[in-house]
């Protein structure tokens, strides 16, 4: 007769288990089913990023889900009731989506806000130059965003973007993610001749000025040309889209690492990928507001994706603009009998938001700039950041303890796994969000949303977990906010 086992499972403290809160990982104890959910739920999101490499890339996307699911263009209609789905673009960088509900907008909404712009190379205005020395011709480029310049060195990359000619027609550029492709890419210098280079910090190792793409070295056969290699880039371009050097001037073109989102880990329980800040937040609330259901919610749910948020969010497309207001307005005109000023601030002033963006999760090799106790793990869930900011919590919003208490509430319900955290310890460094400019509004604010390792390098590093229940936890926002 075999021995009765002794449960080897210690045993917990009731009192503790009652008393004290420790976020745990969601892979433990988690059912099959659910982590087929999850994997199967990082699918589609693969998809979206690998088809989407900038702002206006993922806008389009997320404007043709959108119409599948059978949102239409506020200013095709005329007028608009509970229960529809609507939604406004702004300069193909933006959109805004609604899902209206029974309660009068003034009212406020339930609003989700993420940014689709990510750190990336710009070419400059004049960016192309024929170095004689070394035969090669190159695009000189101006970074856009937060990123570490040695990263972005000896990485495949593709281009991305529009020329708008003088004539007003506008040429899509799309280089580098098809399997034949050429790609373009920044050569760094050889280990061997690397003694002065090695004694730069880690900082300057690669300069602003050294980021410059290899674009071709074949001269053109034209005996009098003055610059040849340079010469063939531009008859290259010439003979695909008819454009010029000039051309150049009136261009959005953007550097980014070419190909797909691949699994990571031979689990495959991460994705990997260029872009997940803060892609990864606009297609789990894109997809929440898609998901909604058939019944007509209480209070309007809005999604909103912003352009600018990685460069301070200045500019029409950035949330410091008057769109997010303005779009508000524009459905109110077609909805509640009409548009009143009072009614538009009171909708702002009443909504709840949450600002949906990444945190920065435990990366193995470098704890030492987190507070364990108060850091983001990659798998424990979406996480909830009371504030942002850097130093004495300067340059942030903070979400109340009521708000706060609200989401948690909603979060807890649906037994869906969070997780609190800060950034970093408190003088490591520091970053923002768009909360603090939703909050210009007198809305309440939060920022939620999953945590990446390696965030702003060109392959960030998600959990598939977290991915979901993301998700999940935006479409209880949505529709349990209240
Ligand atoms: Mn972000
Ligand atoms: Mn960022």
């Amino acid at each position: 007769m075999a021995k009765k086992k002794k449960s080897k499972k210690k045993e917990e403290s009731e009192l503790e288990k009652k008393l004290s809160f420790t976020p745990k990982s969601i892979w433990e104890g988690i059912n099959k089913k659910d982590i087929k959910k999850c994997y199967s739920f990082s699918r589609g999101y693969k998809e979206f990023l690998s088809k989407c490499k900038t702002e206006a890339q993922s806008v389009a996307y997320a404007e043709k889900l959108a119409r599948n699911e059978g949102f239409r263009e506020v200013s095709q209609i005329k007028n608009i009731s509970p229960g529809d789905r609507v939604y406004i673009k702004n300069r193909h960088k933006n959109i805004m989506l609604f899902r209206v509900g029974k309660k009068p907008l003034a009212e406020g909404l339930n609003l989700i806000a993420a940014h689709v712009d990510a750190p990336r190379l710009d070419l400059k205005p004049s960016p192309l130059a024929e170095d004689a020395d070394s035969q090669i011709a190159l695009f000189k480029t101006h970074y856009y965003g937060g990123i570490k310049k040695y990263q972005w060195v000896n990485v495949p990359m593709a281009l991305h973007g529009k020329v708008v000619r003088m004539d007003g027609k506008q040429i899509e550029i799309d280089i580098g993610e098809k399997k034949d492709d050429p790609v373009i890419v920044i050569p760094d210098l050889l280990p061997h001749l690397a003694a002065k280079q090695n004694r730069r910090t880690l900082r300057e190792g690669i300069k602003g000025e050294e980021l410059r793409v290899i674009v071709g070295s074949r001269p053109l056969d034209d005996e009098n040309a003055k610059y040849k290699i340079k010469l063939t880039v531009l008859k290259e371009l010439n003979d695909r889209y008819g454009m010029t050097e000039e051309d150049f001037v009136s261009a959005e073109l953007e550097v980014v690492p070419a190909g797909p989102a691949r699994d990571v880990g031979l689990d495959r329980s991460l994705v990997g990928a260029y872009g997940q800040d803060d892609r990864i937040c606009a297609y789990t609330s894109v997809m929440a507001i898609l998901e909604m259901g058939k019944k007509i919610p209480e209070r309007t749910a809005a999604c909103i994706l912003f352009d600018r948020e990685e460069v301070g969010s200045d500019g029409p497309t950035g949330v410091k603009s008057r769109f997010l207001l303005n779009a508000v307005g524009e459905v109110m005109e077609k909805l509640d009998g009409g548009y009143r000023d009072i009614e538009l601030r009171r909708s702002l002033e009443r909504s709840y938001a949450l600002s949906a963006d990444v945190n920065g999760a435990i990366n193995p090799m470098f704890k030492d700039v987190h507070e364990k106790q108060n850091a983001a793990v990659l798998g424990k869930g979406i996480v909830v950041t009371k504030y942002t900011g850097s130093g004495g919590k300067y340059n942030s919003s903070e979400a109340s303890a009521e708000f706060v208490a609200k989401v948690r509430r909603i979060l807890n319900d649906a037994k869906i796994p969070w997780q609190p955290a800060e950034l970093g310890k408190i003088d490591e460094g520091g970053g923002g969000t768009v909360a603090k400019f939703l909050a210009l509004h007198n809305m309440d604010v939060l920022d939620a949303g999953p945590a990446l390792v390696s965030m702003h390098s060109p392959f960030e590093l998600s959990s598939k977990a977290d991915i979901y229940y993301t998700y999940k936890a935006y479409k209880e926002f949505f529709l349990k906010m209240e």
